[in-house]
């Protein structure tokens, strides 16, 4: 069995039934994308739009392709016409202009809300208490061309998985309060994406319903 076969095989023994696998391919090459796909993987998470507009015709057209990168909102046009979920939706002003393409499209985008959970690492997302008053503000009620499907969020890189967890758990906290006051009735608001190679065992414990691994398939990354 290949390196990737394997991999593949002893993460989704540790998923639950319902968490699934988003095999994060950026910067590695179409035929490691490919040997994944044989392996009967289908869901691939990018973070370049550039490096995924160059891959996706190289592959097969059944491929679920997640946007998990910060995204520019001046590129969200090249890939509205094809994106299954974008991940990273870090500000109101790029939720706005995916509605946008969206409507351009004819289409309702699938997204996810970033939420900024972490010490430092990154600077994207929403605070918990920007992303409450956000959806308490209601514009996105009126977007017609996107699909609030859940929140996105990444733990501190740190070794403590106390820390993680607790990361975690808040993460799931904010979900579950946004699900009960603003999604109870709509059943497409459902996903929580957290988890990477180092911690996804963690997240699956804090209500993950997708984990979005990358080295631990593909091995190290060439940059
Ligand atoms: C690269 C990346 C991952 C995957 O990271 P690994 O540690 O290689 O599993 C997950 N989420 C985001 C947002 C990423 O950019």
């Amino acid at each position: 069995m290949s390196q990737i076969a394997q991999a593949l095989q002893e993460i989704h023994s540790q998923l639950p039934d319902g968490t699934r696998l988003v095999a994060v391919s950026k910067y590695h090459p179409a035929e490691m994308i490919e040997e994944a796909y044989r392996c009967g993987q289908r869901i691939f998470g990018e973070s370049h739009v550039q490096e995924l507009q160059e891959k996706r015709p190289l592959l097969p057209d059944d491929i679920e392709w997640h946007f998990i990168g910060h995204l520019q909102t001046n590129k969200v046009k090249y890939i509205a016409p094809y994106i299954s979920l974008i991940h990273s939706v870090d500000s109101p002003h790029l939720l706005h202009e995916i509605d946008r393409q969206g409507a351009r499209f004819s289409r309702r985008i699938p997204c996810l809300l970033q939420l900024h959970i972490a010490q430092e690492e990154t600077k994207y997302g929403f605070l918990p208490d920007e992303l409450l008053d956000y959806m308490h503000g209601g514009e996105w009620r009126s977007m017609e061309h996107v699909q609030i499907c859940g929140l996105m969020c990444m733990a501190s890189n740190v070794d403590d998985e106390t820390q993680i967890a607790r990361e975690f758990s808040r993460a799931h906290a904010i979900y579950n309060k946004v699900k009960e006051d603003f999604f109870s009735l709509d059943a497409s608001f459902r996903e929580c994406s957290w988890g990477m190679s180092d911690d996804f065992p963690i997240a699956v414990q804090h209500g993950s319903t997708l984990v979005r691994i990358g080295s631990r398939i593909f091995g190290h990354r060439g940059y």
